[in-house]
């Protein structure tokens, strides 16, 4: 029987209108009690100007008109809590419902960062504690949890570098960045205002050694590696990378996002590595997408440290060992954000890290591992495999062997929808033509990683029957094919009246 009629059968789902458009009759979702105080105007109350005259098209719905449409929304959306997300790069893992407990305790939740330190000191010690596991995760020196993204941290790191360089004199003005790298990187390095020169993959899916060793000039301030890069794939030469840099006055910048592959196995301070970034929003769990809060926690080896930005966390050597923060950091590259990172995902992900302990950080690893590794052996006969080195947590494969029907990883990935999956990430990474990046992450169980094999080799059985069934799909959505490039460019995010 196929996947399509077990797993992901239709449903009811209603033919949810606008809120504007269910609004009517000056319904209100709120009764008070009679006003028994004398009254005060509005305007007395708020400051001039300030208070809007009308406001116009403002939707009049009762409580429970409110309540079933938002519910009714809540339907279309596909969610982790639903199924798997298999979207490459992106490490959308179950997040345990213990982090959000802790992260919505009243003295957190509540807290305000213009608090005074003698009453923030539970908070304090969080990012302290948080700091301490980093660190010992990574191998590094020193850590600052202020960047609220990956690209963030990218950037919050990169400059950090640049300082580096001016406080020994030097003006190099190029980053290398291998064009198996996320794509944030080289945005972030030109962000900082270097010049971006791409370093060619070796078939292996690895830095090119002699290209490495051609381009290391004298101008080169730094290097920038994805580890384990956007192909799934460990850096094997990483050490002979970080000499050559090395050697030559270079830093090694480690983007680490994909660092659920690597936890409690590799410390890529011990690999060389002078600066990496964690999106803590992925690899330690907080619910992402869609531009929610992250983290982007960067740690550094002793050579940056000076660099941090402020304020850094210090602990008092009086007795009461309180925490503090310091703002006189003479070589800071200064404050990357008004006030510190979004504290709610720092508490998720201290929760997150507590309650695996060290075990469980390293049961992280191999099991993304594993999952990924399970995915590429019973698809890659089915599916193309352009890079055959080892993988790690992510696996890429194409759409190589479907194109003779006329189908592309586009077709394929929209058809996934109709089997109850979330689609993988397509055309991405660039280097591999008609990429489908695969990321199972470590929550998934058995049956769901066969389930999307099943949908997988039914999709690819399809190309060759009724290939036009997956041009046409999504068929069980709402909607089907959007004109992506035009929703991307000119979005209508506003209804108006
Ligand atoms: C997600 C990701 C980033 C960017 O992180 P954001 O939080 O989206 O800014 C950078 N590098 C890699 C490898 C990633 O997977």
């Amino acid at each position: 029987m196929s996947l399509l009629d077990t797993r992901a059968a239709e449903h009811l789902c209603f033919n949810e209108p606008l809120i504007f458009e269910i609004s009517g009759g000056g319904r209100q979702g709120f009764a008070l009690p009679a006003i028994d105080v004398p009254e005060r105007p509005l305007a007395e109350m708020v400051p001039g100007g300030r208070l809007r005259e009308t406001l116009e098209g403002f939707p009049e719905v009762s409580e429970v008109q409110v309540m079933r449409h938002y519910t009714r929304l809540s339907t279309w959306n596909y969610n982790i809590e639903a199924g798997m997300y298999p979207l490459g790069s992106c490490t959308m893992k179950y997040n345990p419902r213990v982090n959000e407990q802790m992260a919505r305790l009243k003295g957190f939740a509540t807290a305000h960062p213009l608090q005074e330190e003698e009453v923030s000191q539970g908070c304090l010690e969080v990012i302290d504690e948080l700091q301490k596991a980093l660190l010992v995760i990574t191998g590094l020196q020193a850590v600052t949890l202020h960047p609220v993204a990956g690209a963030h941290g990218e950037l919050t790191a990169i400059l950090m570098i640049c300082a580096y360089h001016q406080s020994n004199g030097s003006a190099r003005k190029v980053m290398l960045v291998p064009d198996s790298a996320h794509g944030t990187n080289p945005a972030s390095a030109a962000y900082a205002g270097y010049e971006v020169v791409t370093l060619r993959s070796n078939e292996r899916g690895c830095v090119d050694l002699q290209e490495l060793d051609r381009l290391m000039t004298d101008m080169v301030a730094g290097v920038m590696l994805t580890i384990p890069n956007t192909l799934g794939i460990f850096e094997e030469n990483i050490r002979e990378v970080s000499r050559l840099v090395h050697d030559r006055g270079g830093l090694i910048y480690m983007d680490g996002a994909n660092m659920n592959a690597l936890v409690g196995l590799v410390r890529p301070g011990e690999m060389g590595v002078d600066a990496l970034h964690l999106n803590l929003h992925k690899t330690f769990s907080t619910p992402h997408g869609g531009g929610g809060p992250g983290g982007g926690a960067v740690a550094v080896s002793k050579t940056l440290q000076p660099f941090l930005p402020v304020p850094v966390l210090e602990r008092s050597a009086e007795a009461d060992g309180r925490l503090a923060w310091r703002e006189d950091m003479p070589q800071s590259i200064g404050r990357i954000r008004a006030f510190q990172g979004n504290f709610g995902v720092i508490v998720r992900a201290l929760s997150y890290i507590l309650s695996c302990g060290a075990p469980g950080m390293r049961e992280i690893a191999e099991a993304a591992i594993v999952h990924a590794n399970y995915l590429r052996k019973r698809l890659e006969g089915t599916f193309h495999l352009p890079f055959a080195a080892p993988h790690m947590h992510e696996v890429v494969l194409s759409d190589r062997n479907q194109a003779s029907c006329g189908v592309n990883n586009i077709d394929i990935a929209k058809r996934l929808i109709d089997f109850g999956f979330h689609p993988p990430t397509v055309s991405f990474p660039l280097i591999v033509p008609g990429a489908l990046m695969i990321e199972p992450t470590e929550s998934e169980n058995r049956e769901e990683l066969d389930q999307f094999v099943q949908a997988m080799l039914e999709i690819d059985a399809e190309c060759r029957q009724k290939p036009e069934v997956l041009k046409s799909a999504p068929h069980r959505t709402r909607r089907s094919r959007f004109d992506e490039a035009t929703a991307a460019r000119k979005p209508e995010l506003r209804w108006a009246p």
